[in-house]
């Protein structure tokens, strides 16, 4: 398949949706962020790559870490993620307290922000304070690009802008399911949310999940094939906040997407994909990327169903 000309032809396709969509303020330094930025990378199992875009220009990887830290907790303590969080969609937005509230504090999914500070809660007490550090080693294996680092300034305007995210891991300690102090486990979450990529890594990072767990291009067993296929099916079901439902429905592919602009596809056995524009839909997901991707789907033919 000529995957240069789809990508091609997509770019033409997406250009006149420039401008519409915001990029997210919240956090004050992704506000900087050029609505008019593209990029696409396709990394297939085979070794082959094709890009288009800004695809070497870093950005801020946002809640794709989520996926990393979750594959982490799975290989580590899968046992003990039982009652501490589900695998179910929340149909609510990512940073959502309602939910938790009534279902007492106990997150949906990993994919939401409770979920991901659960699971930086269990890092945090298996690798001390420095957990961050080791979900970035675990990103630059995954990714087999160690010159990936964390962007301090983003985790530090996170941190002064997290008012939902302490509210979010306050009310689960009042329930119990924070075991460490809240700072301390905010300061695993925040600097995994600031990893910095561009998508020809962010694309090569998820290369393993196409490929039952192991790096075709390596060898490495990154995980086993029940947890990719675990991974999977949580991308799919769970990889797009509240509309989760609509990126299967219009994609068809497990995906996971970030307030940075970023979000990361699998074609099972074939490729990986990662795609680039921070100008985010209403539900904060990449609102050219997200149609980037239903594009590709649609002119490649490749989807899962
Ligand atoms: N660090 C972001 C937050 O906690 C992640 C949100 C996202 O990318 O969905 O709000």
């Amino acid at each position: 398949m000529d995957y240069q000309s789809i990508l091609e032809k997509i770019r033409a396709d997406v250009t006149p949706l420039f401008g519409q969509g915001k990029v997210a303020t919240y956090i004050p330094a992704l506000a900087s962020a050029d609505p008019y930025d593209f990029a696409m990378s396709l990394q297939l199992v085979n070794g082959e790559s094709y890009h288009i875009g800004s695809c070497e220009k870093t950005f801020s990887i946002q809640s794709i870490s989520k996926v990393f830290m979750y594959e982490m907790a799975l290989s580590l303590f899968e046992a003990s993620l039982i009652g501490r969080v589900n695998v179910e969609p929340s149909g609510n937005p990512f940073n959502s307290l309602i939910q938790l509230e009534y279902e007492k504090g106990i997150p949906r999914n990993p994919f939401i922000n409770p979920g991901a500070i659960v699971i930086a809660d269990m890092l945090t007490s298996h690798f001390g304070n420095n957990a961050y550090d080791t979900i970035l080693h675990y990103f630059q294996n995954c990714s087999n690009n160690f010159s990936i680092d964390i962007d301090t300034e983003i985790a530090s305007s996170e941190l002064e802008s997290g008012y939902r995210n302490y509210a979010l891991a306050n009310l689960m300690k009042s329930f119990g399911n924070i075991k460490n102090p809240i700072d301390d486990v905010l300061h695993t979450y925040f600097n995994a949310c600031s990893i910095r990529a561009n998508t020809v890594c962010l694309a090569r990072s998820v290369l393993h999940l196409a490929n039952q767990g192991i790096d075709p291009i390596t060898n490495n067993t990154l995980l086993c094939g029940e947890h990719s296929k675990r991974i999977n099916a949580l991308m799919l079901t769970c990889g797009h906040y509240d509309a989760s439902g609509e990126f299967a429905y219009k994609i068809g592919l497990p995906g996971k997407s970030g307030v940075g602009g970023g979000i990361v596809a699998i074609v099972p056995d074939i490729m990986s994909i990662a795609v680039y524009s921070p100008a985010l839909n209403h539900h904060g997901n990449s609102l050219i990327g997200t149609k980037a991707l239903e594009l590709f789907t649609r002119y490649s033919g490749h989807t899962i169903f």
